[in-house]
């Protein structure tokens, strides 16, 4: 395999079906058009090496968002929550997932060629591939950022509340422009002026021992990740958390600030701005959530157990 090839699992799942990954192609000309009203998910599992268990994250939460996200963009699913959980745990039997995975499912409008503007909810189609993705949490990875000139688009103009995938142009922007400018990561601002979110992830702020989040009307996709880390600080941290407008100064003097989502689990950012976060370094509320979340997704603490759907992997054969 030649560097910078993505290693790919044997198959995935297409309309219904699990294929060989060679044999899931379209023609050239679908490209384009199909993906403008697409939406997707993007699901973690986490591998428990002790138990030999694969994690689903919240699949079912998954699973309920990507049937809205397929609502607001009129784009019908043929297939219902209970079809698409046996879909996800058999791909990664089949794919023998031992290992963090990303899994993917994605609906678009099929045989899109000449139709631009295509007529509602024609020919839906489905896909769901995994790869592997190992997680960062407990590693130490702190990243720096910068008040983005782009601006969060709006529940009036590309609702952010779904992850429809031409939403992703505006983090991609607000992301180029912080990697040219040397910072590894964005904070866009919404039309309010306030914080909205970072290109895939969620914010979050600790100041005076409280967690404070931007509100679910300020340009934010209703993030799983950003509940359930709302939910430990709660009832495990015993922390006040507040759901609010932040403003960008705020998130300046805050003690410790991070994002989360599925691909970001907890990143904390140590600088922003130029203007360094607390002390410069992994403040000790962001380090205790990435913690108890490393044990919850692996299934290493008995609580939230509801959170994770658990796939049990065929004992590997022994090499002689
Ligand atoms: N915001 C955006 C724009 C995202 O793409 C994601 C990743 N899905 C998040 C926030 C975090 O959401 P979640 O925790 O559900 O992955």
């Amino acid at each position: 395999m030649s560097e910078g090839q993505q290693r790919h699992p044997a198959y995935l799942w297409w309309n219904g079906q699990q294929r060989a990954w060679e044999d899931a192609t379209v023609h050239v000309t679908d490209l384009g058009w199909s993906t403008v009203g697409a939406v997707f998910e993007g699901i973690r599992g986490y591998w428990n090496p002790d138990t030999e268990q694969l994690h689903v994250f919240r699949l079912a939460e998954h699973l309920r968002r990507l049937a809205m996200s397929t609502k607001l963009v009129r784009l019908p699913l043929a297939y219902d929550e209970a079809a698409l959980t046996g879909a996800i745990t058999d791909l990664l039997t089949a794919n023998e997932s031992r290992e963090d995975t990303y899994i993917r499912p994605l609906a678009y409008t099929g045989k899109t060629s000449g139709k631009r503007f295509a007529q509602i909810g024609s020919d839906a189609e489905l896909l769901i591939n995994t790869h592997p993705m190992p997680s960062h949490l407990g590693t130490g990875m702190t990243y720096t950022a910068k008040v983005s000139s782009w601006t969060r688009i709006s529940d009036n103009v590309m609702p952010p509340r779904v992850k429809n995938l031409s939403n992703y142009r505006n983090g991609q922007l607000a992301g180029y422009e912080a990697t040219l400018d040397g910072y590894d990561t964005a904070f866009l601002l919404n039309t309010r002026g306030q914080v909205a979110e970072a290109p895939g992830a969620c914010v979050m702020m600790i100041r005076d021992g409280k967690l404070f989040t931007p509100d679910s009307g300020a340009s934010i996709l209703e993030s799983i990740t950003r509940d359930a880390l709302m939910t430990m600080a709660r009832e495990v941290l015993g922390m006040e958390v507040v759901e609010r407008g932040i403003d960008r100064t705020e998130l300046y003097m805050a003690d410790e600030v991070f994002t989360c989502g599925t691909a970001a689990e907890v990143t904390p950012v140590v600088d922003i701005d130029k203007y360094p976060i607390g002390a410069g370094e992994i403040g000790p509320v962001t380090a205790e959530l990435d913690r108890v979340f490393q044990d919850v997704l692996r299934g290493r603490e008995s609580r939230y157990g509801q959170w994770r759907t658990t796939v049990d992997m065929p004992v590997l054969a022994p090499v002689s």
